[in-house]
């Protein structure tokens, strides 16, 4: 087999959010990206429902599983700065209850203006390169992989010399796969991935014909509040406060057998809920409830607080169990429905401008380091954060090196 052998400056490993943005920051030296896919930023075409949530207003350390470790780099690319970097790249953008999108609401839009950016400040952008390997070498690093065609299959190998290398492979959400490997040869340590932002597993009874219905609700488990919409499905829970939810699991700050709180009516106490229900003795619980549920959540409601649907109302009993209804945590889905994943390279395995303490000139970014937010453009963030930071670092490192952002 063949083996195209190539000389860099900077090997970023990984073509996705991360990589693009750092690629998009940074001119004055020689940046490859090495994509294993057919293009790159594939994943941000998915992302917010093919909108692309890409930050939020107020993001903070607080939607990350270590606030602390994030909030510095928060602090020097903030909300704000995401939003001035995107619109110096020529991206229009809205803001939708907090949430920062693309203008178009189109995620392509952004993946076109990182594109652009990268390759006007020269970067190279090699699609179907799979690293398999990073090595040590004399003033650098050597990566080598395979080549794949637009279906995947190896046509040959390649073999990059760089001067530094970055590891952006982002996690094995969705694609099953996990690079993270790359870098133990570098000396690096990995916590396991595990899948978060995805759908909550249940026990059958709590979501019993309730599947496909959406609820505006508070829901809580183990101390960790959140509130938005459920989504009920046969299997269990879904929707952003679900997802969200799911991070608890995902960081091992719940476990099987823990309970699901969820407040149906979070707008409302349960004094005032028990009066508004208990208002018309006259009326049956059936015709009480549906006012204000769903018929089959409403059917749900009624048979958690032991009353039947044709007689009066008992208002205290319907509030208590609407208030509080109690869900039986299984776990969560797998990795294939997961938005991200907990999990990757230690974060105190690297610096403020996330180079490598173990091996000098490597580098890592995005979600490959074990970093994960909540739904609502925290990882995102972290992704553009993540890239200024290296983007810095590399700055600081090369001295013909020039951040454009
Ligand atoms: C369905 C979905 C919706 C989402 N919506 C949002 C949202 O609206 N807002 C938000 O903030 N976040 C969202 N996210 C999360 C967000 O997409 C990720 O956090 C972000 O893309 C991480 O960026 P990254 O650069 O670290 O990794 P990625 O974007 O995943 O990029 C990693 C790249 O590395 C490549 N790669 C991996 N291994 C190798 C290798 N060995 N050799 C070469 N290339 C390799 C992969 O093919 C991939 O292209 C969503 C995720 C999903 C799956």
């Amino acid at each position: 087999m063949s083996v195209v052998r190539l000389t860099t400056d900077i090997a970023v490993i990984g073509g996705g959010a991360s990589a693009l943005a750092l690629a998009a920051m940074l001119k004055g030296v020689n940046v490859t990206l090495l994509e294993r896919g057919a293009r790159a930023g594939k994943k941000l075409l998915a992302t917010g429902n093919g909108k692309c949530n890409l930050t939020a207003v107020g993001v903070d350390g607080d939607g990350y599983n270590r606030p602390e470790d994030v909030a510095p780099f928060l602090l020097r690319f903030s909300p704000e700065k995401t939003v001035s970097f995107f619109r110096g790249l020529g991206l229009e953008l809205r803001v939708l209850s907090g949430r920062v999108y693309p203008y178009s609401e189109c995620a392509s839009s952004v993946l076109d203006v990182l594109m652009a950016a990268a390759e006007e400040n020269g970067a190279v952008i090699r699609t179907g390169h799979e690293a398999r390997s990073v090595t040590r070498a004399k003033d650098g690093f050597v990566t080598e992989g395979v080549l794949l065609s637009d279906k995947g299959v190896e046509e040959g190998r390649f073999c990059v010399t760089s001067r530094a290398v970055v590891l952006a492979t982002g996690s094995d959400a969705t694609s099953g796969k996990d690079s993270l490997s790359l870098y133990v040869g570098l000396g690096h340590a990995s916590r396991p991935f595990r899948p978060s932002l995805t759908p909550l597993l249940t026990d059958r009874e709590s979501v019993k014909g309730l599947n496909g219905i959406r609820v505006k609700c508070r829901a809580e488990l183990n101390g960790t509040t959140v509130t938005g919409e459920i989504l009920f499905r046969d299997y269990g829970l879904s929707g952003i406060a679900a997802l969200d939810l799911s991070s608890v699991y995902a960081r091992g700050r719940a476990r099987k057998g823990d309970t699901i709180h969820l407040d149906l009516a979070p707008d409302i106490t349960e004094d005032a809920l028990a009066e508004r229900l208990g208002a018309h003795p006259d009326r049956s619980a059936e015709r009480t409830l549906r006012g204000m549920f769903h018929s089959r959540v409403a059917e749900r409601i009624a048979y958690r607080a032991g009353q039947r649907l044709d007689l009066p109302a008992d208002g205290r009993a319907l509030a208590a169990v609407i208030k509080d209804y109690t869900v039986t945590l299984h776990g969560t889905a797998d990795a294939s429905q997961a938005q991200v994943m907990s999990g990757g390279l230690r974060t105190e395995e690297f610096d403020n401008c996330l180079r490598s303490l173990r091996t000098p000139g490597a580098y890592a970014v995005g979600e490959a380091l074990d970093v994960d937010g909540i739904c609502g453009g925290y990882n995102l963030q972290w992704a553009w954060a993540a890239a200024y930071a290296a983007a810095c670092g590399i700055a600081e490192d090369f001295p013909s090196a020039t951040l454009t952002v």
